[in-house]
């Protein structure tokens, strides 16, 4: 989608700090952190929430989450944890309609979330 910020972190149009990419899925630091590592995860295909991306593609939610696992790793948050969102709708908080894992950690994360 031409008007997608994340398609456009996608195809290189938008700048971003990629850590991981795979052939379907792209890993780069949120703008606007909240935790010291806070790392979001993108298919490279437009899917607006993550059920979406569940049913179209089952696969590359599986490599997303998988690539998660691999990001965590490699800040050092896999142990002790680590944190997986995805916010669907705005009344969550969901602000790009572009399916995005957020991968948080490296600080308490405080349980239920706000
Ligand atoms: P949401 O609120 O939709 O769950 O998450 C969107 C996230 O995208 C926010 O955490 C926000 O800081 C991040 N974000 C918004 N615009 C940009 C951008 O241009 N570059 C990067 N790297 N992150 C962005
Ligand atoms: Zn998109």
């Amino acid at each position: 989608m031409t008007d997608c910020l994340f398609c456009k972190i996608v195809t290189g149009d938008v700048p971003a700090t990629v850590v991981e990419e795979t052939d379907r899925v792209v890993a780069f630091r949120d703008i606007n952190p909240q935790a010291p590592t806070h790392v979001l995860i993108i298919p490279k295909g437009h899917h607006p929430t993550v059920a979406d991306l569940a049913r179209d593609d089952p696969a590359t939610l599986a490599e997303l989450l998988l690539t998660g696992e691999s990001v965590a790793k490699a800040e050092g948050i896999r142990d002790p944890g680590y944190r997986v969102v995805f916010n669907t709708g705005t009344g969550a908080g969901q602000t790009v309609f572009h399916v995005h894992a957020h991968v948080l950690g490296g600080r308490g994360l405080n349980w239920p979330p706000g």
